[in-house]
């Protein structure tokens, strides 16, 4: 599992998961004010249209949180696939971050 593009590839999706997770609050204040007192008449398209953003937000989130160790294949940022670690280094197989496998 060598390979050198994987960090890359977590920096742009972590990038990714930080503005999508950043704009998202905003985005609902806007759309709050917006829709005062017309909630029954939501339109479809702007429905769809969060649930496409919830779900990418999710799916992002999920692959940043999950991220395999490039040398283990391990998840690099979590013991047992549950407890966070410091992301120093993989809890499996002692990995540094940034280095490739
Ligand atoms: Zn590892």
């Amino acid at each position: 599992m060598n390979d050198k593009g994987s960090w890359a590839r977590y920096e742009r999706l972590r990038k990714i998961t930080l503005v999508l997770w950043a704009a998202w609050f905003p985005y609902v204040f806007l759309l709050a004010w917006w829709m005062r007192g017309r909630w029954d008449r939501f339109p479809l398209p702007l429905f769809v249209f969060n649930l496409i953003w919830f779900l990418a937000l999710t799916v992002v989130g999920l692959r940043v949180g999950y991220w395999p160790c490039p040398r283990c294949g391990k998840s690099f940022f979590l013991r047992f696939g549950l407890f966070k670690t410091r992301g120093k280094e993989c809890p499996h197989c002692g990995l540094r971050y940034g280095s490739p496998g």
